[in-house]
């Protein structure tokens, strides 16, 4: 992408009005907008950033058998008001809205019950089962609060996943293999290395779940680290006896909740009325769990976590584009020709190729924006037929003959 016709541009101070930094910052280097509070559009950097993100949830997803559907952001409250959950006492965060005929209906804050009301088309007997299957799709809640920028927002996308299983045997064994890809994921996103398996309550359902908890200062949540084994327990059910903690032992962080991974049980299922046949021919409910991740969440997260006092850092295996290259000379030829020669190698690139610049403020907008490799390109350079490589987070720059930079480039895709 040649940055002088990507649309976006970097603002020079952060935005007014906005008190986190995952969002000052990403509004500032342009890769979202904030409509309102709690509201943000992507634009192409941003855009792409979460597609890359979602690009390797699903990866995972279908590794362990995930079948990727889309259900419907307009919701049919009958089926709500059988598991009880259309109330505004039971649920706080729906936003409601009416037909033309005064008929309320509900946007999409989840989807257990639609997708349990579905399956009974489909599932009847133990050879339809398990299924499993996933969506990335829109979600509307009304939170009371919106402070967090990315990571905590009124209408967001969800990658959920719901299980299927015959029996609680089955669907432990798929839970563990799902625990097993939110690692995989949380490692390939770049955080791995603070991101916990934290029990934690299992709310109505069953008595606890787990959730994927990144330690960063600008977490909701706080969570209780065993050093010895290096699991975590959310101080929600820190004192719960049976847990056997004890709290004094423990290390206390700020974290944010990345993901969660529930075991539902049969409670949907029964009041649904999603039953099969076993092969002794009985009637059962199906016995269902749910996955989430906030692929947004996990951009704001790494947003945090990483930046630096000049912007944002992205790891290569989400980064908007792996390489920024950056040319300083007025003679062009060159620059082109590197810019063409990588992207016909599957390495993505931002041009800088922008007249009139001073090369200070192309390199400010390269800190800002992140990119995880700059190659620069100036007169001094072409005199040895090179260019300056240097990454985001590193202080060292190096001379690397420009017909060698694919090759160099390539063995730093992650
Ligand atoms: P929280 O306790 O943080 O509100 P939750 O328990 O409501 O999260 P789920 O309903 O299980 O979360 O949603 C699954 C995942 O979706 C979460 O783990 C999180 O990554 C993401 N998520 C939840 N709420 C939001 C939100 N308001 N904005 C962005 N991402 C969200
Ligand atoms: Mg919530």
């Amino acid at each position: 992408m040649r940055q002088s016709k990507l649309f976006t541009k970097t603002q020079k101070t952060l935005p007014k009005g906005e008190e986190s930094k995952n969002a000052q910052l990403l509004i500032q280097a342009g890769f979202i907008h904030k409509e309102m509070a709690g509201v943000y559009s992507f634009l192409p950097l941003g855009k792409r950033v979460m597609e890359n993100i979602m690009r390797i949830i699903r990866e995972e997803m279908n590794v362990i058998g995930g079948q990727e559907l889309l259900l419907t952001g307009l919701q049919n409250p009958e089926i709500w008001q059988t598991s009880g959950r259309w109330a505004d006492e039971a649920v706080d965060i729906w936003f409601k809205t009416k037909l033309k005929n005064d008929t309320e209906i509900g946007l999409s804050w989840t989807h257990e019950e639609p997708l349990t009301a579905l399956m009974r088309n489909h599932i009847s007997s133990y050879r339809d089962l398990p299924v499993y299957v996933y969506q990335m799709q829109t979600k509307f809640r009304n939170e009371l609060r919106a402070k967090s920028g990315i990571m905590r927002t009124r209408e967001f996308i969800m990658k959920d996943l719901y299980s299927f299983c015959k029996n609680e045997e089955e669907h432990k064994a798929f839970y563990e293999k799902a625990k097993q890809a939110y690692i995989k994921i949380f490692d390939h996103v770049g955080l791995g290395h603070v991101t916990y398996v934290t029990m934690a309550s299992g709310g109505s359902f069953a008595k606890y779940s787990h959730e994927f908890q990144t330690l960063t200062a600008a977490g909701e949540d706080i969570i209780y680290i065993d050093e010895q084994t290096k699991e975590a327990v959310n101080e929600e059910i820190i004192a719960d006896k049976d847990l056997g903690y004890d709290k004094n032992k423990l290390r206390k962080e700020k974290a944010v909740e990345v993901g969660n991974i529930f075991t539902l049980g049969t409670k949907y299922s029964e009041v649904l009325g999603l039953q099969y046949q076993d092969d002794q021919g009985n009637k059962r409910p199906v016995f269902m769990g749910s996955y989430g991740i906030g692929p947004a969440r996990v951009m704001g997260t790494i947003a945090e976590l990483f930046a630096d006092e000049k912007g944002l850092v992205w790891p290569s295996s989400v980064a908007p584009f792996l390489a920024h290259l950056l040319c300083l000379s007025d003679s062009v030829e060159e620059a082109d020709a590197l810019y063409e020669q990588l992207q016909s190698v599957g390495i993505e690139v931002l041009y800088d190729d922008r007249h009139g610049m001073s090369a200070g403020e192309k390199f400010a907008d390269a800190d800002l924006i992140g990119i995880p490799w700059r190659l620069v390109i100036s007169d001094k350079t072409l005199a040895s037929k090179s260019a300056e490589v240097k990454a985001r987070q590193s202080k060292e720059i190096e001379l690397v003959p420009l017909r060698e930079l694919p090759n160099y480039l390539q063995s730093k895709i992650s």
